[in-house]
């Protein structure tokens, strides 16, 4: 690649992107910083020409050499004006894999699920030699498991991802032992996706998993080769990931030790809890820059997530040029936490869980609500309001600042689309079993239409 040539139209792209006119410069982080669009409270360093993220081998995946940053390719940007409904940009996002490319990044993970990524991604990594880079993308058979909707499934990702074979192939979101029964064992689809392992149409088979620990412990023990899997672990969910839906225990640690105690690869979604840990509440934002003043919050997250030795693999949903600098940083400097920092990280997942928090991860996989309900919206809102902690308690109105806390609340519910908050859920359920982080929607959006009743 002519890198030259990449850094002057990465700058100009990177203007487009931070939303400034600003003259043509060969820096990257000089538009975005006068734009306003690095963060005051960090020092934004961008990423050399030269750098290159650090890449893990696996003996078992054949010496694979795989870049511990992965891309997820769930939230490309899209072309300003129609928010969530605007198109993907794929001018953006061929810029963002280019970029990836040339910074090491190997990694590209997509899905039927969602919505155009698998085009937009085959789009753009075809513009590349095909041995650069490795596609994991997933049987996304939610509403239809018969065996020849996941065949013309299968045979679509192919044409989206203009490849002839798949690199990393997921049975995806595996939420019980009876889910992955109905969705891959009795539909007779498992045997037929080891005969395309066998062809090497599917160069390595795993899945993803969003469910309990005793399921997952089911599934290790039957009788079937996972080559990887894909599991969310985080700082916050480490000791404890409650599943709004069940009694049963679930936390990333017990997960994590029962793939490396098998030496099973692990693949991480979700390290920065869908952008949340991100942007945490400013005293934790000041703790652990305290302890890490060269890393962002996001930073401090994904070296957590990568620091274990069993990780191949970490997914960032990267959606501008910034977020993917700053994990190009992270990446190329990366340093594995020790035993202290892991210590104290446990103490900064105390402090954040001592907010309640809705566990939305903004996948959008419960949209569109028939009712127009915006859920991840609802929750945002929700969860950024507690991170601020300016939650109003309405049974406690002569709590001091109370009257603060309510005027802020309301304002930043009111900025959600009209009819779209959670007055207008109906209560049908539909969403209920789309949600891989098995939060009860409905009950949740009951709660909250009635805090803001009793606001009123
Ligand atoms: S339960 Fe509510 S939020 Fe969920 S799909 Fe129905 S109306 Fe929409
Ligand atoms: S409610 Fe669940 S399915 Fe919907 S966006 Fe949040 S995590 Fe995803």
């Amino acid at each position: 690649m002519d890198n030259k040539k990449m850094n002057r139209r990465d700058a100009i792209r990177a203007m487009m992107l931070a939303g400034a006119g600003l003259a043509a410069s060969t820096s990257l982080a000089a538009p975005l910083r006068a734009a306003g669009a690095v963060p005051q409270n960090w020092k934004f360093t961008e990423p050399a020409k030269g750098d290159q993220v650090i890449h893990r081998t696996w003996k078992s995946l054949g010496n694979e050499s795989i870049s511990l940053l992965g891309m997820g390719c769930m939230r490309f940007p899209r072309k300003p004006g129609a928010g969530r409904r605007a198109p993907l940009d794929q001018e953006a996002i061929n810029m963002m894999i280019d970029y990836a490319l040339d910074h090491g990044i190997n990694y590209f993970d997509t899905a039927p699920a969602y919505g155009d990524s698998e085009r937009a991604t085959g789009e753009a990594l075809s513009r590349h030699s095909r041995k650069d880079y490795l596609i994991a993308t997933k049987m996304s058979n939610f509403s239809n498991a018969e065996l020849e909707a996941c065949k013309a499934m299968f045979a679509n990702s192919l044409k989206n991802l203009r490849t002839d074979y798949v690199d990393y192939f997921l049975l995806h979101s595996i939420g019980s032992v009876e889910d992955f029964n109905k969705r891959f064992k009795d539909n007779g689809l498992l045997p037929w996706l080891q005969e395309l392992r066998k062809k090497g149409t599917i160069r390595h088979l795993g899945f993803s998993f969003h469910g309990s620990n005793a399921a997952m412990k089911e599934l290790l023990a039957m009788p079937y080769t996972w080559e990887f899997v894909q599991i969310q672990l985080n700082y916050v969910d480490w000791k404890n990931m409650p599943l709004e839906d069940s009694d049963e225990a679930c936390d990333s640690e017990t997960l994590y030790n029962m793939l490396a105690e098998k030496n099973i690869p692990v693949v991480i979604m979700e390290p920065i809890r869908g952008g949340a840990l991100a942007n945490v509440p400013e005293g934790l934002k000041g703790r652990l820059a305290e302890r890490f003043p060269h890393l962002s919050p996001a930073g401090v997250a994904l070296t957590y997530a990568s620091t274990f030795p069993g990780v191949m693999c970490s997914l960032s949903g990267m959606s501008n040029m910034q977020q993917l600098m700053e994990n190009v940083y992270t990446f190329s400097h990366f340093k594995p936490f020790n035993a202290q920092d892991n210590e104290y990280m446990m103490e900064m997942a105390r402090l954040y869980n001592a907010n309640p928090h809705i566990p939305c991860t903004a996948c959008r996989y419960c949209m569109p609500c028939p009712r127009g309900v915006d859920i991840p919206g609802v929750f945002g809102v929700y969860n950024a309001i507690s991170d601020e902690l300016m939650l109003p308690d309405p049974a406690n109105r002569k709590e001091k600042g109370y009257k603060q806390k309510r005027d802020a609340f309301l304002k930043r519910y009111a900025t959600l689309a009209k009819d779209s908050d959670a007055s207008a859920c109906v209560m049908c359920n539909a969403c209920l079993p789309k949600c891989p982080q098995r939060i009860r929607i409905p009950d949740q959006m009951r709660k909250i239409h009635k805090l803001v009743k009793d606001l009123g």
